[in-house]
Formats: structure tokens, sequence, C-alpha cells
């Protein structure tokens, strides 16, 4: 079957080039569903600068590594108030859908932006933000405000979450769920940010050509000379956790203008004075924890190579430089007898434990640092008034493969498996059930179900990858070592999965987007994430305030209970997210990377097919393309259809008696769209093509 292409307009509104779009824009149209007709679709549309292209209502977003002239004002007016096949694809026209159902059907909304890491997904995320903030209503200051704040978000955010890889320069290295919260008018009145697991080890160190967040460079580079003064700031080439990786400067990234923008954003959501002072103090002291440095004394242990260092750090710490001294190089170790404390003592640590006790500290400070940035920034973004709806952005970080993969590539994996889960729960699974469900015919249609992968991660019994992290971490305590050999050993349970592999100090998971080889060192320790108590006790005694508040615990009080893991806690919030995603009505942008190089010009044939068949676009269209584009409840219908028949309506008014299946049998009559175009389930009306729907809304309006 092919479907017919109706007669569409496919260009953009005056005063914008019109262009002639190459291929299909609505893979649905293909006129064979394959793999490789897929990619030469993209591929053509690519090399014609279209980059957007449908599968229905998913939008499929090829990176064009360079600026199309398509985000302008007048670009972004077109697509206002016009439904998705009247203009060219487009990720406003995605923003626009979810927009005006929103209003239209009184639903919250999602957008799950999914891909690889440098596919473009923050750009999607922010190009909806920019898209919602410019159509939806609102002259108030209030409401003004609130769009202001919400925009400055992302270059806040992003010098404090993002850094260079070796995939992206722009990677983001926390996942981030943005809603924007609007009255019953649409109108925004506030927004809440919920952030997912940053990728704290990157402040002390990254791989070769990599950096760290960008906000180091930032401030190394363009501080003030006032906190150059005061707080000791040089140029990143000055700082061990600036310089070891090799990489100061990034092509078409200009630290010193983005620094600009970071303190504007600041004072745009109204982060004071007072506060961003403290801001930088705490990134000082990391830069320079980052240079304390030790050498081996007469008795084997470590010793502070420059006590000036650690002076410096005390002053900006603003505590009793004894205590950083003795935090660097010792630990205090407490025995227990029968649950009471007993006595303590200070145990000497060797230079490689000294070094991964000052990494701690600097990941503890910045890490909640980060945190305490998205909690003042929904501070500032709180709801000025009811919340009715809620448009939620899905921005996470893409999926990653790298030479060595740790605990951190398990993490993003992860939850890239999880969102992977959505799209097949609720296009490929739940769209067919759904038809079952509503007695609609229906020819099943295969797919890869990815849960079986989610399982062997998340699943408590028998043991998955988390819960045998879990158990190594609560036996194996003091040694990293012995801690590893356990999780080694734990592993084995998870051999009856045809998922997954284990061997010498490594284990492969077979991904939906590929396979990954992780390694085993240092993974329980990063999982036990443990806050050290000397640590909380230096924090404690500063006498500055912004330093205290970062670190709320409760020193008197000894709990028993395990502390949750890094894993636990990702675990919980990826399965809170699916929740909420689950109860929105999700829009999909499926981003694709074309090349690795950044090229503008250069389609890699290989990696664009391996991304269509583990995004199964294939089977995307397929069922696309057998089923119905638009489902909706009979009293929904009915609410919103009504004035199209006058069996239902008079004057305006709702004037039907009888149920409200019968009175969408009776509009649809009425408005003489054939009968192959709708059928009737047991709850609800389904309609095969979207330009079906937009015809009864033209009818609507008339
Ligand atoms: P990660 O998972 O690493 O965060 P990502 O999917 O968020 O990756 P982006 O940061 O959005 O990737 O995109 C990477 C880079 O690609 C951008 O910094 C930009 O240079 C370019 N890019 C992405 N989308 C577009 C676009 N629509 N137009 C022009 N350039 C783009
Ligand atoms: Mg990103």
């Amino acid at each position: 079957m092919t479907r017919e292409a109706r007669p569409k307009k496919a260009d953009w509104s005056e005063g914008t080039a019109r262009k002639k779009q190459a291929g299909v824009s609505d893979m649905t149209m293909l006129s064979k569903i394959t793999n490789e007709a897929i990619n030469e679709n993209l591929k053509m549309r690519f090399h014609n600068a279209d980059i957007y292209t449908y599968i229905g209502n998913v939008l499929i977003s090829v990176n064009p590594f360079k600026d199309l002239g398509i985000y302008t004002p007048e670009v972004l007016k077109s697509y206002e108030n016009k439904n998705r096949m009247e203009l060219p694809p487009h990720v406003y026209a995605i923003a626009e859908g979810a927009f005006r159902n929103m209003i239209a059907y009184s639903e919250n909304q999602c957008v799950i932006i999914s891909g690889e890491s440098g596919a473009g997904k923050t750009e999607a995320a922010k190009k909806i933000m920019e898209y919602i903030a410019a159509v939806s209503g609102g002259n108030s200051s209030s409401i003004k405000e609130i769009k202001r704040m919400v925009l400055a978000t992302n270059p806040l955010l992003e010098s404090f979450g993002c850094a260079k890889t070796l995939r992206n320069n722009n990677s983001s290295r926390h996942g981030k769920y943005l809603e924007i919260q609007f009255n019953a008018g649409g109108e925004p009145v506030g927004a809440i940010i919920t952030n997912y697991l940053l990728e704290k080890g990157r402040v002390v160190g990254q791989i070769r050509n990599e950096r760290n967040f960008h906000i180091f460079y930032q401030f190394a580079k363009a501080a003030s000379q006032e906190y150059r003064d005061k707080y000791g700031v040089l140029g990143p080439e000055s700082y061990l956790y600036t310089s070891a990786a090799g990489c100061l400067d990034v092509p078409n990234i200009d630290d010193t203008k983005d620094y600009a923008d970071t303190i504007k954003a600041m004072d745009v959501i109204g982060i004071t004075p007072a506060e961003q002072d403290d801001i930088h103090r705490m990134l000082a002291t990391i830069l320079w924890l980052g240079n304390v440095q030790f050498v081996e004394n007469d008795e084997g242990n470590s010793q502070i190579t420059d006590p000036n260092i650690t002076q410096f750090i005390a002053y900006l710490l603003e505590v009793n430089p004894e205590m950083v001294d003795k935090v660097m190089v010792s630990r205090t170790i407490e025995t227990s007898r029968g649950g009471r404390r007993g006595s303590v003592y200070d145990v000497p640590l060797n230079i490689a434990q000294a070094q991964s006790t000052r990494d701690g500290l600097s990941k503890a400070i910045y890490d909640r640092l980060f945190n305490w940035i998205v909690m003042r920034v929904n501070k500032a973004m709180q709801a000025r008034a009811e919340s009715n709806y809620i448009i939620g952005v899905l921005d996470i970080y893409g999926f990653e493969i790298f030479e060595q993969n740790s605990f951190e590539q398990l993490c993003i994996n992860y939850v890239n498996e999880k969102l992977q889960q959505i799209f097949i729960e609720l296009t490929l699974k739940a769209e067919q059930e759904e038809y079952v469900r509503e007695q609609i015919k229906w020819t099943p249609i295969d797919y890869f179900n990815n849960k079986v992968v989610c399982d062997l991660i998340e699943i408590k019994r028998p043991p998955g990858v988390f819960a045998a992290m879990n158990d190594a971490c609560a036996t194996a305590h003091a040694d990293p070592k012995a801690a590893d050999q356990s999780l080694s050993q734990r592993l084995t349970a998870c051999s009856h999965s045809r998922h997954f592999e284990l061997f010498d100090g490594n284990f492969t998971i077979k991904h939906y987007a590929g396979d990954v080889t992780y390694s085993i060192s240092g993974m329980t320790d990063k999982n036990k994430d443990q806050l050290m108590r000397d640590h909380l006790e230096l924090c404690k005694s500063s006498s500055n305030g912004f330093l205290q508040g970062l670190f709320p615990e409760d020193l008197t009080q000894d709990s028993k209970k395990r502390p949750p893991t890094a894993s636990d806690r990702i675990k919980i919030s990826a399965n809170e997210l699916v929740t909420k995603l689950m109860q929105s009505q999700p829009s999909y942008i499926r981003t694709i990377k074309p090349n690795e190089n950044k090229s503008p010009s250069e389609f890699d044939d290989k990696r664009v097919l391996h991304q269509v068949k583990y995004l199964g676009l294939c089977e995307n269209i397929r069922i696309r393309r057998a089923g119905f584009a638009y489902r909706q409840t009979f009293e929904k219908f009915v609410e919103r259809f009504y004035l199209l028949s006058p069996q239902t309506s008079y004057a305006g008014d709702f004037i039907w008696t009888g149920d409200s299946k019968a009175a969408c049998i009776q509009i649809l009559k009425d408005t003489g769209i054939g009968p192959e175009e709708w059928q009737i389930g047991t709850t609800k009306t389904f309609i095969r093509h979207p330009e079906t729907i937009w015809a009864l809304e033209n009818q609507r309006e008339q």
C-alpha cells in the first residue's frame, strides 16, 4: 500500500527562502520500508539541508553541524497555529503541536528527545523552549519574567553541566527534565527542573583532550580582577584539574563571552551578588584543591608538598588550616561495638589514598554546588499563579561508548535504555495493544523490546547489575580492590542473560544501541559514593554559611540504615521520570548523528544505518502506516467537535442527549468523511490520517 501523497504547501511563508524539499518529508510515505530506504531518504534530505523528517508525529532530526538559518523569528512565526503538514518538518512544529494540544485537550504534554552523544538533543530542547516562550501568551511582567528565566537556565546550566568530550564540544554531563507550568489560558506561570546524576568525576580528571565543565575555563580565563585578587584565580593552565587532560580551548567556544552570559543568566534568575561570590569561592576552592600534591614521608605516608596551598584553601573555605591539612593526609576511623560508638583513631593515608580523598572533597563540593544552583533556579521559577497544565522537555546525556567505560557510562546508558523503553511501550507496544483492546482490526508487527536489558540492569531478584554492585558495596568495606573482586563474583549471577557477558575484570552489556564493555575496576567505589565524615565535619566547621548550607547532614545522627548508593538514586529517579512521562501526552524527537567528525558535509552511511536500526524506525513506520494517526476518548472527541453536527449542536450549544459513543458516530457521519477513514473502538474514536483531523479542526474553526 502506498499512501497517496496529498498536495501540500511545503515551504515557509513569505519572506523566507522557498526551497524544494528533497525525498519524502514524512517517511510513512516511503514506497519501500527498509533501513536502507530510510537511510537514503535521510541522506538526500541532509545534503539538501532538510534536516527534519517525520514518521507521523515523530520528528527525526539529523545534526547539520552548521547554522542553516532556519531558526529566525520569521520562520518561528510561520509555524504558529499551523498543523504539521502545512509546512516543512521542523522542531518548531513539534513544539507547536504540544502547545496547542495542551490547550485543546487540557492534557499535560512532554517532549522526549533521544539520540546519541552529539546528535543534537540539547539544541532541539532549546528550540522547543524558545518556541514556547515566543508563542505562549501573557504580557504581564511576571509572565515575561518567567519566560526570561526559563531561557536563562540554558546558558547557566550548560556552563556548569556541560563539557567538551571527544564526541561533542558541548556534551551534557547531567540529565535534565524541564517542566513549564501554564495557567488555564496557556500562559507560562512557572517552571521546575529535575536534575539527573551529574558526572562529577569529571571535576577531578578527564580523558586526554576532553575538558572539565565549561565554567572552570570561563572563570579561570575571564574572572574579574577582584576575584583574581580575592580568590587567587589564575589561568586554566595553572590548575591540574583544568590542564592535565591537555585541552584548554575548544573551537567555536568563546569562554570569555560565555562567562559574561553565565553571569547575565545568574542576574536574570536573581542569584544575588553575595550568592554569586560564594559560587565563585567554591569554584576557586575546587581549582586549588586539584593543585594539592603529596610526597611520601619517611614512614611511607603522604605529606603535603606545598602547605601554602592548603593554607589558601583554608582561607577560601573559611575553616581552620590545621583541619584542612589533617583531612588531606589522614582519615578518622571510628570503631563501633554492638552499634555503639567506640574509640576514634587517625589513620595516615598513603599517596594514592590522599589523592583520592582530596578528589572526593572536590567532587562533593561541586556536586552539591550544582544541585544548589538547580534548587535556586527552581526557587526563582516557582509558579506565580495556579498551574493547570505542564509541558515537559527531556534532555539527557546521550548513549555513550568510549574505549574505557565505567560506572558513569553505565548510568548514562541505563537511562537511555529506559527512554527507549518508553518509546517502545508507547509507540510500538501500547499502540498495538490498544488496537486489540479497542477491538480494532489489526495485523501485529514484530519489534525488539529492550525491556530485557532494562531488567538485566535494574532488577532486584535474581540480582541484576545494580543489585550486584550494591551487594558488593555492602560486604567489602575499606578495600576498593576487594570490593571490585566481590563485584566480579556477584556479576556471574547475570550471566544467564543473552545480553550480558563477564570476562576478566570487564563485563559487556548488549544495549539496544550497541555493545558496551565496562571496566569493573573502581565501580563499587563510585557506586558507594559515600561522603567522608571528615569532609562533612570540615565543611560544617566553616564560618561560611553558604558552604555549611551545601552540607545539611546532621552529624549527630548515626543512621543504621544503608545510605542510598549512586545506582539506587539513578534507578529511583529514572523510574520516577518514566512514571511522569507516561502520564503526559508524548511527542518524540529522535536525533541522529550523521558522522563522527562534526562535519557539515559528511554523511556516514554505516553510522546512520546503525542508528536507524536501533532506533526502530522501520517498525515505527510500519506500525504508523498500518495504524491510526489519531485517537481520542469518545467524551473528549465530542467535547471538541460537537459543533460539526446539527444533531449534537444548536446555536453553539451542546444538545445531544444520548451517550458519547453514539454522538461520535453521528458527528463522523455528518462531517462526511469516508467510512474507511475512521473506526469506533470500545472507548475511543480512531482516525486514520492526520489530514482528516485537521480538516475537522478547520470546519470547527468556521
Ligand atoms: P550530548 O548527549 O553529548 O549532550 P546532544 O545530543 O545534546 O549531545 P548537542 O549538544 O545538542 O548534542 O549538539 C552537538 C553540537 O551539534 C552543537 O553544539 C551544535 O554545534 C551542533 N548542532 C546540533 N543541532 C544543531 C542544529 N539544529 N543546527 C546547527 N547545529 C546543530
Ligand atoms: Mg546534550
